[in-house]
C-alpha cells in the first residue's frame, strides 16, 4: 500500500436505489412521484432566460425561500434551502450533532443517517422500534447529542402522531431534534406548528416526493432563526452557491400551484389505499403506511424471491437485506395503471 493511501478517508457510503432507464420499466423503487410537476413549472422552464446561466445564482435562493416562507407562514429567516433534503440533512448533521454524546435515531430508519454520522465522525446509537415498527417516545428520554427520525418513518411508512413527536421534543430541549418530513404530505400531520414553541426543533422537507421534482434536487428546513442562521453559516463555509438557478425559479413556481399539488397527492393517497387492500388479498401484510410507499411481506414467498421475479418483469421495487426487515419489500405508489400491472403479475406469480 502506498503511504498516502493510509490517509484517505474511509467511509461506508449510502447506496441509492437503482435508476434504470427504458420505455417499459415500471419504477416503484425510489419513492418518486408518478405524476409530472405542475403546468406552471413547465411554463417557467420554457420561458427561462438562459442568459442568466452566465452568472452565479443567488446564494440565498431568495425567490424560493420567499415562496416557502409565504406557504408556511414563517419569516424568511426561519427557512433554509438546499440541494435536496439529503443536502439539508447532511448540513444539519454537520452543524448540530457535534457533542461527545451519541445522536439517537430508530434502528429501522433512513439508511443515510448512520452514513452521515460515519462521514462526520459523529457518535450515534440506534433506538429499537417495537415488533410493529412503532417508535416509542419514552425510549428517547435519555442523554443524547441530538435526535433525528423521519415522520412518517422510512422504509415502514409508519406515522408518529404529533403529540408523540412533541413528547420527544419536550423531553429533549437541550439538544437539537430533527424531524425528517420527506413523506409528510401523504397524510401525516406536520410538526411545523411545534417550531413556534420549541427553538431546538428542525423540520426538514423535500420537493422530491409530493412535489414531483426529485430530478431538480430541492429540499428545505424550517426552524428557529438561531438554527437557520447556524445552518447558513456552515453552508457558506462549505459551498455558497449550492442551488442552481433553475431549481430556485422552478421550485418557487411549484409552491404556487396548490391546486395541482393537492390533486396529485390526493390521487396517490387514493391509489395507496386501494393498493393496501390488493396486497392484503394476495397474502401480504405490513405497517399501515401514511407515505407514498407500502412496506409489505408475503405470508409464504420470501421478499428476495418476489423482488427478483418482479425485476425480471422490469418492475422495480426496493429490497433491503437488513436484519429485521429482510423479508419486506418497499413498493412506491405509482399510477393506478402501474399498480394494476404489478398486481396482475403478482396474482399470476403467487397463485400460479
Ligand atoms: N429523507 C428520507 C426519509 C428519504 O427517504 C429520502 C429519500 N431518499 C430523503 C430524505 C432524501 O430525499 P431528497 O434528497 O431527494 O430530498
Amino acid at each position: 500500500m502506498r503511504a498516502w493511501e493510509n490517509y484517505i478517508r474511509k467511509v461506508v457510503p449510502y447506496v441509492p436505489g437503482e435508476q434504470p432507464r427504458g420505455e417499459h420499466i415500471i419504477k416503484l423503487n425510489t419513492n418518486e412521484n408518478p405524476y409530472p410537476p405542475g403546468p406552471g413549472v413547465l411554463r417557467a422552464l420554457r420561458e427561462m432566460d438562459t442568459d442568466v446561466f452566465r452568472r452565479y445564482p443567488d446564494p440565498s435562493a431568495k425567490k424560493l425561500t420567499e415562496a416557502l416562507a409565504r406557504y408556511h407562514h414563517l419569516p424568511q429567516d426561519q427557512i433554509f434551502v438546499g440541494v435536496g433534503s439529503d443536502d439539508v440533512l447532511g448540513m444539519a448533521f454537520l452543524t448540530f450533532f457535534n457533542w461527545e454524546k451519541p445522536v439517537l435515531f430508530p434502528d429501522i430508519t433512513y439508511s443515510f443517517y448512520p452514513v452521515w454520522a460515519g462521514l462526520f465522525g459523529i457518535r450515534c446509537e440506534t433506538v429499537r422500534v417495537n415488533e410493529k415498527f412503532e417508535i416509542n417516545p419514552e425510549d428517547y428520554r435519555r442523554d443524547n447529542g441530538g435526535i433525528i427520525f423521519p415522520n412518517p418513518n422510512a422504509p415502514t411508512g409508519m406515522f408518529l402522531p404529533l403529540s408523540q413527536v412533541e413528547d420527544i421534543v419536550r423531553h429533549n430541549q437541550d439538544t437539537v431534534v430533527i424531524v425528517d418530513e420527506a413523506y409528510i404530505d401523504f397524510g401525516g400531520e406536520s410538526s411545523r406548528c411545534l417550531i413556534d414553541t420549541y427553538e431546538n426543533l428542525l423540520v426538514v422537507r423535500t420537493f422530491s416526493k409530493s412535489r414531483s421534482m426529485a430530478g431538480m434536487r430541492i429540499g428545505y428546513a424550517m426552524g428557529s432563526s438561531v438554527l437557520i442562521k447556524a445552518l447558513q453559516d456552515v453552508k457558506y463555509s462549505y459551498n455558497s452557491y449550492t442551488m442552481d438557478y433553475p431549481s430556485i425559479v422552478l421550485g418557487a413556481e411549484a409552491v404556487k400551484d396548490e391546486a395541482y399539488f393537492k390533486e396529485t397527492v390526493g390521487k396517490i393517497i387514493g391509489t395507496r389505499e386501494r393498493a393496501k387492500k390488493r396486497f392484503e388479498e394476495l397474502g401480504f401484510s405490513g405497517p399501515d403506511s401514511l407515505a407514498n410507499f407500502l412496506f409489505v411481506s408475503h405470508e409464504r414467498v420470501s421478499a428476495p424471491e418476489i423482488f427478483r421475479a418482479l425485476k425480471d418483469e422490469q418492475i422495480y421495487v426496493r429490497y433491503f437485506p437488513t436484519p429485521g426487515i429482510d423479508n419486506y419489500l418497499r413498493v412506491t405508489v405509482g399510477t393506478d395503471e402501474e399498480m394494476e400491472t404489478l398486481f396482475r403479475f403478482l396474482e399470476a406469480y403467487l397463485n400460479g
